[in-house]
């Protein structure tokens, strides 16, 4: 393998998808082959960008950066020789309507996936969802897997919202990110506050954070938090 071919962009997609795969397991956010991750390739316009994302049915142990699939913003497999996640049609379909979106996961991870059973938006009782998320993390509409009525609803339901994930009603999250690591966090991040706002209704009503401090919070988070 040349040096070029080694970093070439789709190459280095495919291992950083391919290693995602492992947080899922490692923060209990899946249960056999149901979660997936996958991030864009960008190209110039004339030759459209690429997707890719985990091979349908193939066990996360199994996983490598050669069977990651590749596609189209349509879904069309352009190299792999396994057929890609049923869920690519709400990948690409994220893709295509939102173009600053680099990575995009899909779990059922419990907690969250028990409040879009619910269909009840997880309310912004914590700093730390006001940091991640700006605000509840809200519930999109129910859609049926297959063509891209799911990616419609997800895409209806972040676009007018600071949040990088929803809840799709009886189904489970979808987040996205600038990057796939980015969808990765916003994913485990999810599943967190998902849960300890479950718990916290056990015993009581949660305290919502005035609307104001929600803003300073996540603006400080965004803009300030972390190395730069
Ligand atoms: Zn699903």
């Amino acid at each position: 393998m040349t040096n070029g071919a080694h970093h070439d962009p789709v190459t280095v997609m495919r291992r950083a998808v391919a290693a995602l795969h492992a947080e899922l397991t490692r923060y209990g956010l899946v249960a056999w082959t149901a979660g997936n991750v996958s991030g864009r390739v960008r190209r110039p316009e004339a030759s459209g960008d690429l997707v890719v994302i985990k091979p349908s049915g193939v066990s996360y142990d199994e996983l490598t950066p050669e069977s990651m699939v590749v596609c189209d913003l349509y879904g069309r497999v352009l190299d792999g020789g396994l057929a890609p996640s049923s869920d690519v049609a709400a990948h690409c379909h994220i893709y295509r309507e939102m173009p600053q979106v680099g990575g995009v996961v899909h779990t059922h991870s419990p907690y969250a996936s028990a409040w879009a059973a619910r269909g009840e938006a997880i309310p912004c009782v914590l700093t730390a969802m006001a940091d991640e998320f700006g605000g509840p993390i809200p519930v999109g509409p129910f859609a049926l897997i297959g063509g891209d009525e799911i990616g419609r609803g997800v895409v209806a339901t972040l676009r007018d919202s600071r949040s990088p994930a929803v809840l799709m009603r009886n189904h489970g999250v979808f987040s996205i990110g600038a990057t796939p690591r980015d969808a990765v966090k916003a994913a485990v991040m999810c599943e967190d506050v998902a849960r300890t706002v479950h718990i916290a209704r056990q015993l009581g009503t949660p305290v919502p954070i005035a609307a104001e401090h929600i803003d300073q919070l996540y603006d400080r988070y965004q803009n300030v938090y972390g190395q730069r």
